[in-house]
């Protein structure tokens, strides 16, 4: 007998960490896309910002930021499936909100019944993504530096 913790029905938060590519303003041009150019002779003009305006130009004003970014996702049980040779755990589940019979499959180990305890939950993950990260980088680096 498999237990579950949760039922078909049971609205619960799945928390978990990305990485991603957030879009903040450009410190260069406030987020306008424009430099506001006074020469000398007192002419004006603008030109486009030289920070977010040439290799970002769909992104005009903004520039990308990329890090692991810690979220929570509210959903609904609609099924619940159980293969005890999953090596991620023998329970996961399917919900209204990302489709049933075809879909996402959701980990039991990353779901809770509150907001609070995924967040706390993400979170955690984020910490670990980073130090693995860091980890992996300072492996690298040592390796660099024995080859010099
Ligand atoms: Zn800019």
């Amino acid at each position: 007998m498999i237990e579950h913790k949760f039922n078909f029905g049971d609205k619960v938060f799945h928390g978990s960490c990305s990485w991603n590519t957030t879009w903040e303003q450009c410190p260069d041009c406030l987020g306008s896309g424009i430099w506001h150019v006074i020469l000398p002779n007192k002419e004006e003009f603008d030109v486009p910002c030289g920070t977010c305006c040439d290799v970002w130009s769909t992104n005009r004003g903004k520039i990308p930021k990329e890090g692991y970014t810690a979220k929570v996702t509210r959903l609904t049980i609609g099924s619940i499936r159980a293969d005890t040779y999953d090596k991620e755990g023998p329970i996961k589940y399917m919900c209204r909100e990302t489709g049933i019979g075809s879909g996402s499959l959701w980990k039991e180990s990353d779901m809770f019944h509150t907001e609070e305890e995924a967040m706390a939950h993400a979170k955690n993950e984020e910490v670990r993504l980073i130090e693995d990260r860091d980890e992996r980088e300072e492996k690298k680096k040592l390796k660099e530096d024995k080859k010099n």
